[in-house]
């Protein structure tokens, strides 16, 4: 195992070879391979080799190549399971269902007529004014901001 990665995490060790999966694509930084409990038939799992606990931590650039990964998976995917409709999810915080803190991307071909447990618009939820989503973009936006403050106040005090 390299000093990239966790020896307590599941992806870790199946990065490391201590844990068999059915891998499809395999590079330097990113490998895929099926979920060992599938939602549906065919359910695929993108994960950057390196250990980074989720989306919050991964550096820009192999996000980017994450998803790069899963975009190439999905035509393939979905002509091998017969599925038009292909789910990317990615829970990012315990509070949102993660289980395994190595950041993740799940593909989850869902097949004509089967459930799919996240049905968005949700047709309970309640409908926002104008203003309101107005009030919330800015302030997400102002936030990003500050965020990006922050990130370069860091790689200036680590002298980049
Ligand atoms: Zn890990």
């Amino acid at each position: 195992m390299s000093p990239d990665q966790n020896p307590s995490c599941v992806f870790c060790r199946i990065i490391g070879g201590d844990e068999m999966v059915s891998v499809l694509y395999e590079s330097d930084e990113v490998i895929a391979f099926l979920d060992v409990q599938p939602l549906h038939r065919g359910h695929v799992l993108v994960v950057p080799k390196r250990h980074y606990k989720n989306l919050f931590y991964v550096p820009e650039a192999l996000a980017a190549r994450t998803f790069a990964v899963a975009r190439r998976i999905l035509p393939g995917l979905r002509r091998a399971t017969g599925s038009r409709a292909i789910n990317l999810f990615s829970p990012n915080g315990a509070h949102g269902g993660q289980d395994v803190f190595h950041f993740h991307l799940h593909l989850i071909p869902v097949p004509e007529g089967a459930p799919f447990p996240l049905q968005l618009p949700d047709p309970s939820a309640s409908v926002p004014s104008r203003s309101e989503l107005d009030v919330m973009a800015a302030r997400i936006n102002q936030c990003i901001h500050q965020e990006r403050d922050l990130e370069i106040l860091e790689e200036v005090a680590r002298g980049r």
